[in-house]
C-alpha cells in the first residue's frame, strides 16, 4: 500500500510517520519510510540542489522540471519495486507538494498537471494524511527544532513569509476537499498521541480487509 504524508512546516510529518512504522510493523507488515524530494540517490542529490537555493536562476517552471525528474527517480528506484514487494510505503511530500508549493509560487496548473502524470507513471497515493497546522504554530516549531539539532537552520522555502505559509496552508485544505476520496485531514495542532492515534483510524478504516 502507498501513503503520502503532507502539510506545512512544522506539521510533525516525520515524527508520525516514525510512529506509524512501528505500528504496521508491530502488525507484522514490511514497511519503507521514504521522502520527497529524495528518496532515491539521484533524488537526493537534486533534493540537494533545489534546497540549497544554488538553482534559484533556474526560474518556476524549470525549477518544477526538477521536482518532477526527482520524483520520477524517487518511483522507479524506491517506490515501485517496494509496493511490488508488498511493503507498505509511506512518503513524506509527494505530488501534492508540488501542486501547492510551485501552484503557490504561480507555476500554471496545466502544466503542473502534465509533469505530473508524467513524473508518476500511474502510482499514485490509496491514502494521502494531511497533518494540518496554522502557519504560525508550525513555523514556530520549526524555529525551535533549528535551535535544538544540528539540521543547519530553515531550509530556503521555509525561510518564506508567514501569509505564504498561510496560502499554501490554505491549498492543501482545498485539494483535501477535491480529492476528500483518498484524504484524511487531522489536526496537528493536537498532542502528538492524539494525532497518532487519528491517523491509525484513517489507515484502518481505508485498508479495513
Ligand atoms: O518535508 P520537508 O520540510 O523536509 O521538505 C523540504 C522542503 O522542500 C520544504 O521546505 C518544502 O517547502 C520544499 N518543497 C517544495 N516543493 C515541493 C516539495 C517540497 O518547495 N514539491
Amino acid at each position: 500500500h502507498f501513503i503520502t504524508f503532507e502539510g506545512g512546516e512544522g506539521a510533525g510529518k516525520s515524527t508520525q510517520i516514525a510512529r506509524l512504522k512501528v505500528y504496521l510493523e508491530s502488525l507484522g507488515k514490511p514497511v519503507l519510510v521514504t521522502r520527497e524530494p529524495g528518496g532515491s540517490p539521484g533524488a537526493e542529490k537534486i533534493r540537494a540542489l533545489l534546497l540549497s537555493g544554488e538553482v534559484k536562476d533556474l526560474g518556476p517552471r524549470g525549477e518544477a522540471m526538477l521536482f518532477a525528474a526527482a520524483r520520477a527517480d524517487h518511483i522507479d528506484t524506491t517506490i515501485k519495486p517496494a509496493l511490488e514487494r508488498g511493503a507498505w510505503v509511506l512518503c513524506d511530500r509527494y505530488a501534492d507538494s508540488t501542486r501547492v508549493y510551485q501552484g503557490e509560487a504561480g507555476v500554471d496548473t496545466d502544466y503542473l498537471k502534465l509533469l505530473e502524470t508524467a513524473a508518476v507513471a500511474g502510482v499514485r497515493p490509496e491514502l494521502t494524511v494531511l497533518i494540518d497546522i496554522p502557519a504560525d504554530i508550525g513555523l514556530k516549531r520549526v524555529a525551535r527544532r533549528s535551535q535544538t539539532d544540528d539540521s543547519g537552520g530553515p531550509d530556503r522555502f521555509e525561510g518564506e513569509a508567514l501569509n505564504v505559509h498561510e496560502r499554501r496552508r490554505r491549498l492543501f485544505i482545498d485539494l483535501a476537499r477535491e480529492e476528500a476520496f483518498r484524504f484524511a485531514v487531522v489536526d496537528g495542532t493536537k498532542d502528538p498521541e492524539y494525532v497518532a492515534t487519528a491517523i491509525r483510524k484513517a489507515v484502518s478504516d481505508r485498508f479495513a480487509s
